[in-house]
């Protein structure tokens, strides 16, 4: 017997609160290719809330939100091949198929036969025991604090991956990030001055400078009103990890030197960016979305930790019973860093 806990969210919206379902229970036996994860923390992320605000149709609730946590195995299926108990694991945003076009072209955060995507089709990580299939996770160290290592790979793998391998970013580059006061966004600024780049960042609020100058921005742009591009005059950018999306989306194409690349990391909502294609022709632009990291793109991020350490960004650790207003705290926006949920055995 052991005390199970879980943060539910069993109605759209924000009008109930989520629900915490405490326990005293043998947690459930992994079966097939899952994996079980004594869970020691959970980030909450922006998403979290795009989530609860049912933008993802697909969404089945009741479930336990949270794409963001670190644990260790405890059990595993009888078919599991990658884990052993004991091993200490950090979850990506879903499961991969290995089988599609996208996942035997090494892309497999592109999988188009992801089933599990946590928080939305499968139960997340607010809580103490994560089921979960054995694709869904990568490895971490055991040196990188729980609460750290929980935000790693949304955040700083996002950044890495959008920044490494689709921006291609070299030394000396000039890499412009919007929305960098945000989870990814830091994140962003971090990565690209470690990749030896020369950073511009961009935030909506004066509040935001001192804080994205402190990660590493060489210079910081605030503007609210999303025309930052006439504030580079002739030192246009390289590559653009854009951050906010649709708001912003034709500033950072105008940030762009001819042949630049921009880097759709967010947001997914609904409104639709209109783009002035004749542009994006004659300068010869290219825009590339990108989503999440591979396990593999992980491996080379804890390295370049490891090496040059990042400073990730905390802004509260709170007990798992507070979920829900951890939650309204991250909706309400404006924070600098994660809110990290601990269970109560974490
Ligand atoms: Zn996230
Ligand atoms: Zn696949």
């Amino acid at each position: 017997m052991a005390t199970t806990q879980s943060a539910r969210l069993t109605q759209i919206g924000w009008d109930e609160d989520l629900h915490i379902d405490t326990r005293e229970e043998t947690p459930s036996e992994p079966v097939g290719e899952q994996v079980r994860v004594e869970i020691e923390a959970c980030a909450v992320c922006h998403r979290d809330c795009i989530d609860r605000a049912g933008r993802f149709k697909f969404i089945q609730i009741p479930v336990t939100p949270g794409h963001e946590a670190v644990g260790r195995i405890t059990a595993i299926g009888p078919d599991v091949t990658d884990w052993s108990v004991g091993d200490r694991v950090g979850t990506m945003h879903r499961d991969f198929c290995g089988q599609c076009e996208a996942c035997t072209r090494g892309n497999p955060s592109a999988c188009v036969g992801a089933a599990a995507v946590l928080g939305l089709l499968i139960d997340g990580g607010y809580t103490t025991h994560l089921l979960a299939p054995q694709r869904c996770f990568f490895r971490v160290p055991d040196g990188i604090p729980a609460t750290e290592a929980a935000t790693l790979h949304c955040t700083f793998g996002t950044a890495y991956r959008g920044l490494t391998r689709f921006a291609q970013v070299e030394p000396g580059q000039h890499v412009l990030v919007t929305g960098a006061n945000g989870g990814v966004g830091g994140a962003a600024v971090e990565v690209a001055r470690r990749l030896g780049a020369r950073v511009t960042a961009v935030v909506r609020d004066a509040r935001h400078q001192a804080y994205v100058s402190a990660l590493g921005a060489n210079t910081t742009i605030v503007d609210p009103g999303d025309r930052f591009h006439k504030q580079l005059g002739t030192d246009l950018a390289d590559a653009v990890l854009e951050c906010v999306g649709q708001p912003s989306f034709n500033a950072s194409l105008r940030s762009l030197r001819p042949g630049g690349r921009m880097i759709v990391i967010g947001n997914v909502i609904e409104e639709k960016a209109a783009v002035n294609l004749g542009y994006v022709v004659t300068r010869g632009l290219q825009i590339i979305g990108s989503s999440g990291a591979t396990r593999a793109d992980m491996k080379d991020l804890l390295e370049l930790h490891q090496q040059q350490p990042f400073s990730i960004q905390i802004h509260a650790e709170m007990p798992l019973a507070e979920a829900d207003r951890a939650q309204r705290l991250v909706h309400a926006g404006g924070l600098h860093g994660r809110i990290v949920l601990v269970p109560p055995h974490g």
